[in-house]
């Protein structure tokens, strides 16, 4: 159930809301919008009626919530969460670019890429330090030195950063060096991970995972969101199929669905979903037409040499050729409200 305030709702009103919500041994999760502040509650709510709470002062209603993932929901909360993060704000108007190499391989690697994809459009430099690596022979990343060769690049050219982190343990540690912290399609469902990073107070990239459907996705942003943390960006980044010719299959449905289900930003990575750089960019501009946000784009400086996904990462130059392209197709189709594609039961 979630409780809807009144816009004019005070801080003694939320206080009485959430002391009520605690007598009856439920969690109260207090999301504060643009526009309003909802209430999720989390925990038994056998024989709780919304009737318990329409009473109170300053609660506009309460409403059960059906889907299985409460704070996720569209439900929860009608208007679109922007993650606010410097002057970077993701889930608005503006498309977001997230763009580097796979991997942070040297110094001089990532910030020649942090300057060129800096220069082409992109707020936020991407670099591997762990990496999920399928073989366990392959490059598995420079670690905290990568970190640390990351967070100078973005220092130095002006940018976000974000990262991935595999383990529990090293939550704290990459939490230190980056602005949002990534969760790979392989930890999708590492359910300790999610609720470490669950405990920060920092934006989560929560990339969907290799075959997970679009409700075990968000029932993993729920994980993140439970603890408390509620700057989640969903990102679809290609799912496995039969299909064998690309890496993985682009869900651009999934897309379009998940800003519907949810009111979190979602963005996507056209690289991972592809595995070939010459896809990438109508990978991008499908993915934009269908609601994403921001993309997440693997840029190498020179790809044949690179430690990790070279096939599939662009040169700067191609960089900045997809986000002219993906330009248009933004200007195209904004704006993405989905109620410019109602559905049936509303037309
Ligand atoms: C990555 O972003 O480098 C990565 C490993 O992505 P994914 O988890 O989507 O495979
Ligand atoms: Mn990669």
């Amino acid at each position: 159930m979630i409780i809807v305030l009144q816009k004019d709702a005070t801080e003694n009103h939320l206080r009485e809301i959430v002391n009520r919500i605690k007598d009856y041994n439920l969690e109260p999760h207090v999301i504060v919008g643009v526009a309003r502040t909802v209430i999720g509650l989390v925990g038994d709510k056998n024989g709780l009626e919304p009737s318990f709470f329409e009473g109170l002062p300053g609660v506009e209603k309460a409403v059960p919530i059906m889907a299985p993932y409460k704070l996720a929901s569209r439900d929860a909360k009608g208007e679109d969460t922007i993650i606010q993060i410097g002057k970077v704000a993701i889930g608005g108007d503006q498309l977001v670019y997230m763009a580097g190499p796979c991997a942070v391989e040297s110094r001089e690697q990532i910030l020649e890429t942090a300057y060129a994809v800096r220069a082409a459009g992109a707020s936020i430099l991407r670099g591997g330090a762990f990496k999920p690596r399928t073989s366990p022979y392959s490059f598995q990343g420079l670690g905290e030195e990568g970190l640390e060769y990351l967070a100078e690049a973005g220092e130095v050219a002006g940018m976000l950063t974000v990262s991935e982190v595999i383990n529990p343990s090293d939550v704290e540690l990459v939490s230190r060096y980056v602005d949002i912290l990534q969760i790979g399609a392989r930890n999708m469902q590492n359910f300790s991970l999610l609720r470490q990073v669950g405990h920060m107070r920092k934006p989560v990239l929560l990339k969907r995972g290799l075959s997970a459907t679009i409700e075990e996705w968000l029932m993993a942003a729920e994980y993140i969101m439970s603890e408390g943390n509620y700057q989640v960006i969903l990102c679809e980044r290609g799912i496995r199929t039969f299909e064998t010719a690309t890496r993985n299959t682009l869900d651009v449905g999934a897309i379009a669905l998940a800003r519907r289900l949810s009111h979190l930003p979602v963005i996507a990575d056209p690289s991972h979903a592809t595995g070939r750089c010459e896809l990438v960019g109508p990978a991008g501009c499908a993915a934009v037409a269908a609601g994403a946000q921001g993309l997440m784009v693997e840029v190498h400086p020179n790809p044949d040499v690179a430690l990790s996904d070279g096939a599939q990462s662009l040169t700067p130059r191609q960089f900045a050729q997809m986000v002219e392209a993906v330009g248009r197709v933004a200007e195209a189709v904004a704006p993405q409200a989905t109620d410019r594609w109602p559905e049936r039961n509303v037309i």
